[in-house]
């Protein structure tokens, strides 16, 4: 097997033995880049080395290269959350992650596509085009972190860091066959990701394994005094979760999650997952989550309003793009903010712009957004009792396995309805992780997604790496 094609903790113990060295395993990946990136357009640039890279030395403890989403802040590099509107940013600082990643060692590649702002489920949204899922061209890898999860499928990265606001990593982990996953709200620090919806959106990792997911997380996680959300707790070692081990877990599976609308071949992947982690010792119960049917409706009122606060710093003074309008009206400022925003966002976030001011406007603000955050509560206190008799839920990460270029992109109900699986656990703040777990007939990934309590991934990691150490499907490769 090439370099590119295998794990971070496989590569570390090649250096370890010194049978490879950093610059032969960049040299992988950057070949990797150039085989397979002009058909699945994972990156939207590479990081050239002039711009400041340093040659990775060999004492650093991990110098593995990684993809990092078009939404994370690298000092000096254009960042543009593949939007127009960014156009020429480079921010002037590092997110925290990305000082945790150069501090060991990391060889950032570039960044990854994504849709516009992270508004999306295929990453078609993306002003630079669409991705396309290393398991068929045809497919979408799934989003918003769609470039960061086929880099990853694809060999173009050994790991690649997302960001999840409602199913983000998650779901294009599911369907590009790889591991990814949404720490608990707080754990990472949001310092320097641009915002999406602030109370929901969480960075975490992309990779090809479970082993990886805990390594990554272990880098990146803990307490930040410039993210008033970052909680000041410990961050375990997460590779001691990894014991291969589930006798005696009690795992509860949601009624409503196993209802009309999931695709068969997905249904019988996860109860035959299910059936592999009680052979390993693990019991399961049927448990309710009764709010479940309200997570969509309630995820798109209080995202969308979050979203439209947010974006409403892109205005043609600070950042990016500026448009003058060419004729010069009575309100030379108010119409270059309407130019500007009129040519640098794409339809999606247009959409949401209306739909969260909307919600947020007197006279409608009690009936949409405030309802719509008593309802979150109620979504949150479902989980909270679940989990007083339980260790984990296990659920799929998608309904259906990646659906193809175009299919969705004229129905935006339908590509919000691609994450009702997810949203949840933005909502109520917990962990949760998708793995693979199949194939269907047409040799398309499944996921399997596994929840857990606030701040325990630690569990997730255990639940994920018994089933990973039981079944093959960590060990297939996209084939490009
Ligand atoms: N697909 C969801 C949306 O479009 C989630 C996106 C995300 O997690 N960033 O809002």
């Amino acid at each position: 097997m090439k370099l590119n094609e295998l794990t971070a903790h496989e590569l570390l113990d090649l250096l370890k033995a010194k049978k490879t060295t950093p610059r032969e395993i960049r040299d992988a990946v950057l070949a990797g880049i150039a085989r397979t990136d002009g058909q699945v357009k994972a990156y939207v640039r590479l990081r050239s080395k002039a711009s400041g890279e340093q040659e990775p030395s060999g004492d650093v403890s991990m110098p593995i290269p990684i993809g990092i989403k078009d939404n994370i802040c690298v000092t000096g590099e254009p960042t543009t959350c593949c939007s127009r509107i960014l156009e020429g940013f480079k921010p002037p600082y590092d997110a925290t992650v990305i000082q945790k990643l150069k501090g060991s060692g990391a060889q950032i590649i570039g960044s990854t596509n994504m849709d516009e702002f992270a508004f999306g489920s295929s990453t078609e949204n993306s002003c630079y085009g669409p991705t396309r899922n290393p398991w068929d061209r045809d497919r979408v890898p799934g989003g918003s972190s769609g470039g960061s999860a086929a880099a990853v499928a694809g060999h173009e990265a050994i790991w690649a860091l997302g960001s999840d606001t409602g199913g983000s990593i998650r779901q294009p982990a599911s369907f590009c066959g790889v591991v990814g996953l949404k720490p608990t709200y707080g754990r990472v620090s949001r310092y320097g990701l641009i915002a999406f919806a602030s109370s929901l959106d969480q960075i975490g990792p992309i990779t090809k394994d479970v082993e990886d997911s805990a390594l990554l997380l272990g880098i990146i996680a803990g307490y930040d005094e410039r993210d008033s959300t970052s909680a000041d707790l410990p961050v375990p070692d997460y590779t001691k979760a990894l014991v291969n081990d589930v006798k005696g877990l009690k795992i509860g599976i949601p009624g409503e999650y196993f209802v009309e609308g999931i695709d068969p071949q997905v249904r019988e992947a996860i109860d035959v997952a299910i059936n592999v982690l009680e052979t390993r010792g693990a019991t399961f119960h049927e448990i309710s989550l009764p709010h479940t049917g309200y997570a969509t409706a309630t995820y798109y009122i209080v995202a969308t309003a979050e979203a439209s606060s947010n974006l409403a710093r892109y205005d043609g003074v600070q950042y990016g793009l500026r448009r003058q309008p060419l004729d010069t009206r009575k309100t030379p400022l108010i119409d270059m903010y309407e130019e500007t925003r009129d040519a640098g966002l794409g339809s999606e976030a247009k959409r949401r712009i209306m739909l969260g001011t909307y919600s947020l406007s007197s006279g409608y603000y009690d009936d949409y957004y405030l309802k719509g955050l008593k309802v979150r509560t109620l979504i949150k206190q479902d989980f909270d009792k679940a989990f007083l008799k339980l260790d984990a839920i296990v659920t799929p990460t998608a309904p259906t396995t990646a659906f193809k270029i175009g299919e969705k992109s004229d129905d935006p109900l339908s590509m919000y309805l691609s994450d009702i699986y997810t949203i949840s656990a933005n909502l109520s703040g917990i962990p949760a992780i998708s793995i693979p777990c199949g194939f269907s007939r047409d040799r398309l990934p499944i996921g399997l997604q596994i929840l857990a309590k606030p701040f325990d991934e630690a569990m997730l990691f255990r639940v994920a790496y018994a089933y990973e150490q039981s079944t093959p499907w960590h060990k297939e490769r996209a084939p490009v």
